[in-house]
Order: C-alpha cells, then sequence, then structure tokens
C-alpha cells in the first residue's frame, strides 16, 4: 500500500538537504511531487516537476499556485521547508541580540517566516478541493528554546510554530479538510552546517563535540530521519493531528542542562 498515492505533493526547498530526502521519500510513497527551489537548475528525479521559487517573493507563489492549479486542479501536501540560518548569510558573525544585523534579521525572517506564511496562504486556496490535505512547517528546535548566537532564526522559527497553529485552527474552523503541523528537527547533518564545520578537521569535531553533549542518543539526525516524519504527517495515517508539532531531536528538548545526573 502506498501511502501518497493520488497526492500531488509541493517542497520548498527541495535542491538538497531535508527537502531533497523529503522529495525522493514521498516519490517512493507514490505522491507526485512538485520539486521548488530558489536555485534555477535543479535537477527533478523520476516522479516529479521542477518550478522554480523563491518562497519570500508573493509573486513566484502566485505563478505557481496557477500553475499547479491548470495542471493538476488540487494540492494535497504542502511541505514548507525552504529555510536559512542567520550564518552564513552575516558573513560568518554570530547574530546575538545585542549585535544583530539587521539585513540579516529581515532576510531570515523573510525567508523561515514569509515564506512559510506565503506557503500556507496559496496552499489552502489550491488544497480545499482536496479530501485530505496536509500542510508541513519546518519548524526547528530553536523555535522551541532561545539560540542567543542566531537570533533571527530562532525567532523566526518559533513564529513558524505559532502560525501553524493559527492555520491549523482556521481551517479546522471554517471546516476545510486541511490539517497544519510543524516538525521541529534538532541536528540534522545537512549543508546548513557548512559555516559551523567549516575550519578544518579540529573545529568540525569540536563542534560535533559540543553539540552531541546536548544530545541523549549521542548522534546527530539525518536527512532521511525527517523525511519520515514529514511522511506520517502527511499521510492520511494522521487524519487527526493538528496543530500539533513532532521533535526530531534525539531528544534534544527531553533533556536537562545537567544530563541524567547518572554516572
Ligand atoms: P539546506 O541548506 O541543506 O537546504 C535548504 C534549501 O532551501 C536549499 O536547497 C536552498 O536552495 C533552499 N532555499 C534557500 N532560500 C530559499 C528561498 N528563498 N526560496 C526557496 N528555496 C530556498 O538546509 P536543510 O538543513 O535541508 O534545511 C531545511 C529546513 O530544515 C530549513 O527550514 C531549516 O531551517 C530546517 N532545519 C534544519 C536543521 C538541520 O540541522 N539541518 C535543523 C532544524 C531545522
Amino acid at each position: 500500500m502506498y501511502r501518497l498515492k493520488n497526492k500531488v505533493a509541493l517542497i520548498t526547498g527541495a535542491d538538497k538537504g531535508i527537502g531533497r530526502a523529503i522529495a525522493e521519500l514521498f516519490v517512493k510513497e507514490r505522491a507526485t511531487v512538485i520539486l521548488t527551489d530558489i536555485h534555477p537548475e535543479i535537477e527533478p528525479c523520476e516522479g516529479t516537476e521542477y518550478l522554480p521559487l523563491n518562497v519570500s517573493q508573493e509573486s513566484d507563489w502566485r505563478d505557481v499556485t496557477q500553475r499547479i492549479q491548470e495542471k493538476y486542479g488540487k494540492l494535497d501536501i504542502l511541505v514548507n521547508n525552504a529555510g536559512i540560518t542567520d550564518l552564513p548569510f552575516c558573513k560568518g558573525k554570530f547574530q546575538d541580540p545585542e549585535t544583530f544585523d539587521m539585513e540579516c534579521w529581515d532576510e531570515v525572517h523573510n525567508i523561515n517566516l514569509k515564506g512559510v506564511a506565503l506557503g500556507c496562504k496559496y496552499a489552502i486556496g489550491l488544497m480545499k478541493s482536496s479530501p485530505a490535505a496536509s500542510i508541513i512547517n519546518i519548524s526547528s528546535i530553536a523555535g522551541k528554546v532561545g539560540l542567543p548566537g542566531t537570533v533571527a532564526y530562532s525567532s523566526s522559527k518559533a513564529a513558524v510554530r505559532n502560525h501553524t497553529k493559527s492555520v491549523a485552527v482556521h481551517c479546522a474552523e471554517k471546516g476545510y479538510n486541511i490539517r497544519c503541523n510543524s516538525l521541529h528537527p534538532g541536528a540534522i547533518i545537512t549543508d546548513i552546517w557548512k559555516p559551523l564545520m567549516a575550519g578544518g578537521p579540529e573545529r568540525q569535531k569540536n563542534t560535533v563535540g559540543k553539540l552531541l553533549r546536548g544530545i541523549p542518543m549521542n548522534r546527530l539526525g539525518t536527512a532521511d530521519e525527517v523525511a519520515k516524519a514529514a511522511l506520517f504527517l502527511a499521510s492520511d495515517d494522521a487524519s487527526y493531528i493538528t496543530g500539533s508539532e513532532l521533535n526530531i531531536d534525539g531528544g534534544m528538548l527531553a533533556t536537562s542542562p545537567t544530563g541524567s545526573l547518572v554516572q
């Protein structure tokens, strides 16, 4: 039994990392997948089509929505995955609450928050004709705890977490068959970590060591593991789940900073 048969799915930021892994898994589950990304050179894989989409541009959302309406007549799944951190944008400088750069703040919120809000806005119209639709917003553990070194990222992801609930309640109250939930990955091995891992093997070992100290499962996660959680929320197995949050973090948010206190 394929879990996404006859479903049309749109994934943002699908060129690489978590978005790509979600796309590949959705294709295996027989969804028709529309890959979108800001990169024009993205390679569509079998069972997919590619449309360029900068999530922070409303005109791009309008174009993509029109194309989906004309070609498929509906949308069943939206994964608002595209996102950036403060770090690469701000030339390697940590963005703390005292010194953050305003241009950087705006750019991060434009992509991470406005991009998600626009995605939800345009998807709702397309999803009204779906018998069972699902919006999945990729937030982060940073949407639940403060990360003072990447202050815009954390703020944007917290807003995504809450916007998810507004969308979920709105759709439920209107009687639309549209669920909306947020995913909260912890440390997942993708290019988003590149700036922190740069600087040679010693620096990389240090960064990974620091991360592992906060992860009870003592390993980083993979994009495939996030994709499996997205598949659950996208599928009809999650038919009574809306406005909820799913952590994929190896126990990061479940532990105390002192650890279990057991030697
Ligand atoms: P990544 O950098 O590997 O991929 C991000 C993708 O988003 C890229 O393909 C990029 O081209 C695309 N993108 C960037 N700006 C865009 C825009 N304006 N419009 C459309 N596409 C755009 O990152 P990833 O780790 O795969 O992250 C995916 C999502 O997961 C992000 O929202 C990120 O914040 C979130 N997340 C990642 C981690 C992690 O540890 N990797 C943890 C928590 C949350």
